[in-house]
């Protein structure tokens, strides 16, 4: 096992004229056995960041170290890597024992028996004894993945990379695998870099998580930091579901003044935004407040356009009552309280649960 970091390790790819920074200069470090989730939309250089790990790109800058050695020149065999993928990339033709033990007879020297051995425990800790002598067309997707990772298992690596391994199961399973896949890494212990796009995923399965948009590492932290301590806008409206609700607002003294809601800020809000007059404002839908009356402090009248339910929330989709134009807002309300589609309520965005970040740079302010 082994600590792996990447140090201003960057990609870029050559489209005839252009240039395609896939990652740029990333700065991370994955500690020795922690399970870090790699999260982002479609394109951010997530799987881009795996293959290189794995030997099947070469960083076109910065490092990659495993343990104490630079690892970005050696060759995939040289590594001593297992990456499962999306795919599963099973060989048809062979048994569920001759996937399993494909890579090791290729490249070690243990013995026949041995490589039993190893093929025998993995399937046991995956429970696929049974299925040793099938081939791959004669498993379930559920079925097939448990081959992939046991073909990873049985190399006994220092890393484990995981592409969107689950991305191919219904829902029920997945969500079964989630769980399976983390007890396996707490008993195997092994260093572990999950790629998704799925935040649910990342936030449910990870020690940390690190957000990438674009190439660009956007923040690393628990997922209850990324949730609460969001660095930048991105990261706040990547990170939960329904996502955080944004508006343009401007300081005015002591106020906060945004189209159709004002809030009042506290003197500890008031210093972290001195200087700065154009805001994002941020709150989470399950932050909003629906008012008793419209006289409270802060409250501004909104109409509920759609009520959504899911789970023991309802979505509550809203307009502001008084504004120059249409922008609307999401509330989660508790499914048991009777909010009708049409119906005007009193609404406030209190002051302790905003999020505020520079409207220029994206920046959180405090
Ligand atoms: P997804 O979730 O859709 O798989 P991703 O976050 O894994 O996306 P990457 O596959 O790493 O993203 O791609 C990052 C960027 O690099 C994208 O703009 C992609 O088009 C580009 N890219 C990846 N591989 C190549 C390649 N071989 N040649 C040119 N551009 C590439």
């Amino acid at each position: 096992m082994a600590a792996l970091s990447f140090n201003r390790t960057t990609k870029t790819f050559s489209d005839g004229n252009d240039e395609i920074v896939a990652v740029d200069e990333l700065d991370l470090e994955i500690r020795d056995g922690e399970f870090l989730v790699l999260v982002g939309p479609s394109g951010c250089g997530k799987s881009t960041t795996l293959r290189m790990v794995a030997g099947l790109e070469s960083p076109t800058g910065g490092t990659i170290v495993l343990g104490d050695r630079e690892i970005q020149h050696l060759t995939p065999q040289e590594r001593d890597i297992a990456m499962v993928f999306q795919s599963y990339a099973l060989y048809p033709h062979m048994s569920v024992r001759g996937n399993m033990a494909y890579g090791l007879q290729k490249s070690t020297d243990l013995s026949d028996d041995e490589i039993d051995n190893r093929v025998r425990t993995a399937a046991d800790t995956l429970d696929i004894v049974d299925l040793l002598d099938r081939k791959p067309g004669e498993l379930s997707g559920g079925q097939q993945q448990r081959v992939a990772l046991g073909r990873a298992i049985v190399r006994d690596p220092e890393v484990f990379l995981l592409d969107e391994p689950l991305a191919n199961l219904d829902a029920k399973l997945r969500a079964q695998m989630r769980t399976e896949l983390q007890q396996l890494q707490d008993e195997l212990g092994t260093t572990t870099i999950y790629v998704t796009h799925d935040q649910t995923e990342a936030m449910s399965m990870s020690d940390r998580i690190a957000i990438l948009n674009a190439g660009e590492l956007q923040q690393v932290g628990t997922p209850l930091e990324c949730y609460h301590q969001p660095e930048n806008v991105f990261v706040a409206g990547f990170i939960g579901e329904p996502s955080m609700n944004f508006f343009d607002v401007t300081v005015a003294d002591d106020r906060l003044v945004g189209d159709g809601f004002e809030v009042s800020l506290s003197e500890e809000s008031r210093e972290s935004v001195s200087g700065t007059e154009e805001l994002v404002l941020g709150i989470r839908p399950e932050d909003v407040v629906i008012t008793e009356s419209t006289d409270e402090p802060d409250a501004f009248e909104a109409s509920i356009n759609v009520v959504e339910p899911y789970g023991d929330e309802n979505a509550v989709h809203m307009q502001f009552a008084d504004t120059t134009n249409d922008s609307d807002f999401v509330a989660s309300i508790e499914g048991m309280r009777r909010l009708k589609e049409g119906e005007t309520v009193g609404v406030s965005f209190p002051e302790e649960s905003i999020h505020l970040f520079d409207a220029e740079s994206g920046e959180a302010l405090r």
